[in-house]
């Protein structure tokens, strides 16, 4: 009996369609969208990190199926068009975009931070910008050091051991609720709510490719979010 409530606590018992981008989940901020409890830790956050001159800057949080869909099948055919196979396109693909319906974004529990006090050019979420003498140093050293103590966890971290993801400095995740929604999200039956004929390369991303996408890239993260 005990055992069971405990358990029964460790799961939200999360509706199948939030878990993969398709719900309507409640969402607030004003540059931003995330579940009410990552929004708040991401705000007392913010609020010290502006004491030391670092302005927290969410550049992309909750993404549903639907807008992981369209990123998906336009890196698809910009691959395609660079004269790739299906498989190497979504090879590729797969190094920082994850296929629709398996997006940790799609939780509103997720960030991409840069710093916005800091000019920024070209692209923002790239590695070196986050290391050596690049503009998001001081944020990375910041986040380091005071991220786990209001609950965000790098889930892609430098760690060579890890597989899946490249290594993503500026991806931060809110723990508390991502790591239940976690749970829950890997006790789905993948096939049925993630497969589906209407995604570009879906002849490669049968159940196969899935098995194996779900060990290297959904698990292949920090393990104290897992
Ligand atoms: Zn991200």
């Amino acid at each position: 009996m005990g055992f069971s409530r405990v358990k029964e606590q460790k799961s939200l018992r999360m509706d199948p369609y939030l878990l993969i981008g398709k719900g309507g989940p409640e969402l607030v901020g004003k540059n931003y969208a995330l579940l009410s409890q990552a929004s708040e830790a991401f705000e007392a956050m913010a609020t010290e990190a502006k004491k030391e001159g670092i302005l927290l800057k969410i550049v992309s949080s909750y993404r549903s199926y639907e807008r992981q869909k369209s990123i998906w099948n336009s890196k698809f055919s910009n691959f395609k068009s660079q004269g790739m196979s299906d498989r190497k396109a979504i090879e590729k693909i797969i190094e920082y975009s994850t296929l629709p319906g398996t997006s940790r974004h799609h939780w509103g529990t997720d960030i991409d931070l840069i710093d916005a006090s800091q000019p920024a050019e070209g692209d923002v979420l790239v590695p070196q910008k986050f290391h050596q003498d690049g503009p998001y140093v001081q944020l990375r050293k910041w986040m380091d050091k005071h991220a786990e103590s209001f609950g965000f966890y790098l889930p892609y971290t430098d760690d060579p051991s890890r597989r899946g993801f490249k290594y993503e400095p500026w991806h931060y995740s809110f723990a508390p609720l991502s790591k239940p929604m976690l749970k829950d999200y890997l006790n789905l039956n993948h096939a049925q709510w993630i497969l589906s004929e209407d995604l570009e390369g879906s002849e490669v991303v049968g159940k196969e490719f899935l098995e194996s996408y779900l060990e290297t890239h959904v698990k292949g993260i920090n393990p104290t979010l897992l």
